[in-house]
């Protein structure tokens, strides 16, 4: 049997998901909480729940050290799941059976029925159950009158300061599990908003983002500088260095792209097409930006093989004025501004206002 050193286990918790990482945090809380029972039952001299309480902290030790973090190759997160399940209401049960339920052990007993919002490798029959058998267990304790009195010589008033403590405690856990939760369901849907509104290539927005973008700079200004650049011969660079090297074109231009434009909105439009967004151009102004961005891309240069690839881009640039045009009309004359340019023999830029 490997025990794991607590620093090797800290030091694999910053590699592990979310579930284990609280999984872990939950663990040891579990067998902080079991350890001060077991002390404070000590103090009231009553041994069957020492007894109870130390296999309690034992069955945490063992998940924490040798079934759960430091082995992760080969871990099963299911014996984990059944002996903290069994743990909870096995002790809890005993606890409320020797104690009766004034003395509120069986909080506890719900715990494990939020536990499944966490982890995802459960089927649902399996939570089903579980769930079920918890209900069950619950309303059995609250309407038998097995569990009104207490079989252990204890003074009534700890029974009453039992009950109170574990229910902060029970609903201590529950909000700290929720609070977790919303956090992971936080953290989950903005990344997949990030997702969803970058391309994987480059990393730049791409047309998903486009509303959004349209508004942003509507409020703040009255007309938006378009520039649509398009890789002069893309398709030779393809064909004649390879895919592979044509993608790195493409991750070179975005850097690029990236430090130059560092205020605007920058997509991949297509293939081997990028929009820029310029919030608060004129006509002047955009000419000037896309002259910049074309001799800067010029001047690039992409290690491929043996050789370094330089390119080009062709611009086509216009100012959209909101109010009296569609977006769409202004899309329009950036395409035909860009086919002037291309036909014109490319590596230049065309202003159609
Ligand atoms: P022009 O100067 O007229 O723009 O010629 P072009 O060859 O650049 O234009 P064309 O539209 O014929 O070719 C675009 C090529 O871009 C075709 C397509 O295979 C390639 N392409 C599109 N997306 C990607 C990509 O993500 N990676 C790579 N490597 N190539 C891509
Ligand atoms: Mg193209
Ligand atoms: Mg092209």
């Amino acid at each position: 049997m490997k025990i794991a050193r607590l620093s090797e286990i800290l030091q694999q918790l910053d590699k592990e998901s979310y579930y284990w990482q609280i999984g872990f945090y939950g663990l040891v809380t579990a067998m902080t909480s079991h350890a001060l029972f077991m002390i404070l039952f000590m103090f009231l001299d009553v041994p069957i729940l020492v007894a109870i309480n130390l296999v309690s902290v034992g069955i945490y030790l063992y998940c924490i050290f040798v079934l759960g973090l430091p082995t992760l190759k080969n871990k099963d997160d299911s014996i984990i799941g059944w002996l903290v399940y069994g743990e909870l209401i096995g002790s809890n049960f005993l606890a409320t059976w020797l104690l009766g339920k004034e003395a509120g052990f069986q909080f506890y007993f719900y715990i494990p029925a939020m536990l499944p919002f966490f982890i995802n490798s459960y089927s649902r029959i399996v939570y089903f159950l579980r769930l079920s058998f918890i209900i069950l267990l619950a309303l059995w304790v609250e309407t038998s009158p097995l569990f009104n009195y207490t079989r252990i010589a204890i003074d009534p008033i700890w029974l009453q300061r039992f009950h109170w403590l574990n229910l902060l405690i029970f609903l201590l856990i529950i909000s700290a599990l929720s609070y977790l939760y919303a956090l992971k369901e936080q953290a989950y849907s903005r990344r997949l908003i990030h997702d969803l509104s970058r391309d994987p290539l480059t990393g730049l927005y791409n047309r998903r983002i486009l509303d959004e973008i349209l508004q942003e700079s509507q409020q703040n200004s009255s007309s938006t500088g378009l520039l649509l650049l398009d890789v002069d011969h893309f398709k030779q660079i393809n064909d004649r260095y390879g895919h592979e090297c044509g993608d790195q074109v493409l991750k070179k231009l975005a850097e690029e792209l990236t430090t130059l434009y560092f205020d605007e909105k920058i997509l991949r439009w297509g293939g081997e097409e990028f929009l820029i967004v310029v919030p608060g151009s004129d006509s002047e102004r955009i000419y000037a930006s896309a002259e910049r961005v074309r001799t800067r891309i010029e001047s690039l240069t992409v290690p491929c093989g043996e050789s370094l690839l330089a390119f080009s881009v062709t611009v086509g640039a216009t100012l959209f004025r909101g109010e009296s045009e569609s977006f769409r009309d202004a899309l329009v004359r950036t395409d035909e501004a860009l086919y002037h340019g291309k036909k014109k023999g490319r590596n230049c830029c065309i202003v159609l206002l």
